[in-house]
């Protein structure tokens, strides 16, 4: 897929919704409610929007590898905050994948040095390797419910949070299922 690709992609998004509704784009533009703010992933296949199919405007979204909660990463408390405090969202949800390679990295311990310092993060979040653990999938259950506990602890939430319901899901990308998990 090239820039014109793109392009023409967003061509075809852009006329499709003017034919169903032409004023769609100046609703748009008055500004976003959204109702959740949900942390995923980075994965090119676990895109919150398209697999959930909600339209534009309904989900604030952080993303990095693994879906992490750090409260020394500023990117993600800054957009804790704003969900939180101006777009007063009502549930937060962490979402973690299936065949995550965030996790993979993390469990093997065979990132590259450049992604050390993350993947180290990751790792802290897993269990120690003398645990039985049945797969990579298991691994990353048991990091989306470790991410749900550092947000539950986290002092962005604690302080403009705390009665904001925090979830916890897989996405199965061999079935395209979101399981909840918590
Ligand atoms: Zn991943």
């Amino acid at each position: 897929m090239d820039k014109q690709e793109l392009r023409k992609r967003n061509e075809a998004f852009v006329r499709k919704i003017i034919e169903e509704d032409p004023l769609y784009f100046d609703e748009l533009k008055k500004g976003q409610t959204p109702e959740f703010f949900m942390l995923s992933c980075s994965d090119s296949r676990v895109s919150p929007s398209v697999i959930t199919q909600m339209p534009l405007g309904n989900i604030f979204v952080h993303r990095n590898i693994a879906n992490q909660v750090d409260t020394r990463d500023e990117s993600f408390s800054a957009s804790l905050y704003y969900a939180l405090k101006y777009l007063k969202v009502k549930k937060i949800i962490i979402k973690g994948h299936t065949d995550c390679g965030g996790i993979k990295a993390a469990w093997s311990e065979t990132a590259d040095e450049e992604l050390q310092g993350w993947v180290s993060k990751i790792r802290s979040s897993l269990p120690d390797k003398s645990e039985v653990v049945n797969s990579t999938n298991e691994l990353s259950k048991i990091n989306v419910l470790k991410q749900v506990e550092h947000l539950k602890n986290h002092p962005v939430y604690q302080a403009y949070g705390k009665k904001v319901e925090v979830r916890g899901c897989l996405f199965h990308v061999e079935s395209g299922e979101l399981e909840r998990l918590i």
